[in-house]
């Protein structure tokens, strides 16, 4: 046998319901929230990441599944959809093709990470992208969506953080702050930080290593040092979520791992999931489509990871499949004509099975149920010879016969559907 690779998974019957459940619910949510969903590929040119994504974040510099090709290009397996989201909006100049430049894309992504319970080398996202639209309703709209889904899928204790990390005009002053406030102390953090200091230093505060926490606890606060435009634009996004009722905290070290973001930052956490908590992040990203070759346009978005919602759905959520109808056949003569009867059956949009080697009755109904069928059609030769079937109503066991001509209908009564 030859395994799946590390870090990967199959998704089995069994568990698949709840995988239809998270993403039938997200499209619904996106529609509701006029969203058009965009499939990318999931290869890219290596430098959109570099680019994008950031030469300075975890992702770039350790987690890329890149190769070169055989035409000698440098490839990588997409570690996130947001850069090929904005590649998609600027190569395909969505901003005048779509009356509204809010997208969302679901499939999976790649990073070498080392694999832990929530925590995969490739997993999948809901991504949630908005282009153009400044207000700060905006990002409390995409908050709202993020709020919304993870609600309606019925996932308790859950917590909704926030934070500003201001823009280009006002960070500077703040990084100088914390460089500042940091003095003595950096050549105490771990080397990560001691690397974060000098390429991008909010990283500092993403810093897991417990010995760190009280140096990182003590450095100055991001929304202090926001400029009058950005301290505005954050009160008004809290304003509206208090407007909606949606409970948030503020969350000082919520920086998010990502060169790109600007302004508003969020997190939702499921408190049931362990160490891999973060169902999903996001925030504005206002360079990042002139970065990348495209108008001044600015961004929001989030992505949500959809193993960690489906971890966190409640006991049952998505059980139920269709009502299923079992045609039975008696005999060699009747085959055809239960055949027959089977693709009508299906033809007429009920799901429908047969059992095709022929075993006795007793086996053909023990298949019914295993198959969990609600009404099982049985063609045999005397029936047949009348021009009826017989029909069983698997719950009560009762039968009946019915006229041939008049057997479908008669199973949509049992089974409902169109
Ligand atoms: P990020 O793109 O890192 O902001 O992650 C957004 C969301 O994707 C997280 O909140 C997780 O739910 C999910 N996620 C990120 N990395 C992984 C991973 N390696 N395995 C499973 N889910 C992940």
């Amino acid at each position: 046998m030859i395994p799946a690779v590390r870090g990967t998974h199959d998704i089995l019957p069994g568990e698949i319901e709840r995988w239809q459940h998270v993403e039938r619910t997200a499209r619904s949510l996106c529609d509701r929230y006029g969203y058009v969903e965009v499939r990318t590929p999931v290869i890219e040119r290596e430098e959109l990441f570099a680019k994008g994504t950031g030469e300075t974040t975890d992702i770039v510099q350790k987690e890329m599944y890149s190769f070169t090709d055989k035409g000698g290009e440098r490839i990588t397996l997409r570690p996130e959809a947001t850069p090929s989201m904005v590649r998609a909006f600027v190569e395909h100049s969505l901003e005048h093709a779509l009356p509204a430049a809010k997208l969302y894309s679901m499939g999976p992504m790649f990073r070498y990470e080392r694999p832990q319970k929530g925590r995969y080398r490739q997993f999948h996202q809901l991504d949630v992208e908005i282009f153009g639209l400044d207000d700060a309703a905006v990002d409390a709209e995409v908050i709202d969506l993020a709020w919304s889904l993870v609600r309606e899928l019925g996932i308790e204790q859950i917590e909704l953080l926030i934070n500003s990390v201001g823009c280009a005009d006002c960070r500077p002053a703040f990084q100088a702050a914390l460089l500042a406030a940091l003095g003595d102390d950096l050549p105490k953090l771990c080397q990560d930080c001691q690397r974060r200091a000098a390429t991008n230093p909010l990283r500092i505060y993403d810093c897991k290593v417990p010995a760190d926490q009280p140096i990182i606890d003590r450095l100055p606060h991001s929304i202090d040092y926001l400029d009058e435009k950005c301290a505005t634009h954050f009160a008004a996004v809290r304003r509206h979520l208090d407007t909606w009722g949606i409970p948030w905290t503020l969350s000082h070290r919520l920086v998010r791992g990502l060169d790109y973001y600007t302004r508003t930052t969020f997190e939702i956490l499921g408190r049931t999931l362990g160490a891999q908590n973060a169902l999903l992040g996001g925030g504005r990203y206002d360079g990042l489509v002139k970065q990348l070759g495209g108008p001044d346009r600015t961004g929001i978005g989030f992505a949500a990871g959809l193993e960690r919602l489906v971890l966190a759905l409640p006991e049952g959520a998505g059980a139920g499949t269709t009502p299923r109808a079992f045609v039975a056949a008696i005999g060699e003569e009747a085959r055809d004509e239960a055949l027959r009867l089977l693709r009508e059956l299906r033809q007429a949009g009920l799901a429908a099975s047969m059992e095709f080697e022929g075993r006795s009755m007793k086996a053909q109904m023990k298949r019914a149920d295993r198959l969990g069928a609600r009404v099982t059609l049985i063609v045999g030769g005397d029936e047949l010879a009348r021009g009826e079937v017989t029909l069983r109503d698997m719950r009560g066991s009762e039968q009946r016969p019915v006229r041939r001509t008049e057997a479908v209908e008669a199973a949509r009564s049992i089974l409902g559907g169109r």
